[in-house]
């Protein structure tokens, strides 16, 4: 069985979370069996053509990717987190979520100049969260080399939204 179809069997579906008429897709179930997550870091860390010198995560769950893939591809990790979590100067991004609006920070200064950056998350959604990501990167002299996503939900705009962005997708849920 491939990482996607590993990924479907274990990950959970729960309605109205965290707000009624949301319906969350946890995949945490499936990150926590190891021979899944040992498949899906290893299908994202050969997904980038031209490959990539960071790694960033979006908080909180694009963390445990991230950290996984930075280690198994030795490259730099970077945390891009939620607003006012990150000490001394920041840069701030705003986005809309599918369950209403956030931030997310990034610290420049943890990011070596002129980068190719694979940033990563478990789901994709309306993909608010991966521009804000991409603008932080570019705003901090970065390139986004592309984005590594474990699970798209169609028909939110995630996968439009980053076009002109190389993107892979290990799984796509209606
Ligand atoms: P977007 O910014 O693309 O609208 O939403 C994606 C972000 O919100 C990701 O950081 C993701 O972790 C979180 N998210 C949104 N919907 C879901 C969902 O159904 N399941 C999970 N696990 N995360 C979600």
């Amino acid at each position: 069985m491939d990482a996607a179809a590993r990924v479907l069997e274990l990950s959970e579906t729960i309605p109205d979370f965290p707000k009624p008429g949301i319906v969350f897709r946890d995949l945490t179930p499936a990150f926590a069996d190891p021979t899944t997550f040992r498949a899906v870091v290893d299908e994202l860390a050969h997904s980038i053509d031209g490959g990539f010198d960071v790694v960033a995560g979006i908080e909180a769950r694009g963390f445990l990717l991230a950290s996984a893939l930075a280690y198994s591809t030795n490259t730099h990790l970077l945390a891009i987190r939620k607003e006012g979590k990150l000490p001394g100067d920041v840069i701030r991004e705003e986005y809309a979520l599918e369950y209403g609006t956030a931030a997310l920070e990034l610290k420049p200064s943890s990011i070596p100049a002129r980068s190719r950056v694979l940033v990563v998350d478990d789901v994709l959604a309306t993909g608010g969260s991966c521009l804000a990501a991409a603008r932080l990167i570019e705003r901090a002299g970065s390139d986004i080399a592309g984005f590594g996503i474990v699970m798209a939900l169609d028909g939110l705009g995630g996968v439009e939204a980053l076009t002109g962005y190389e993107l892979r997708v290990l799984l796509h849920e209606p």
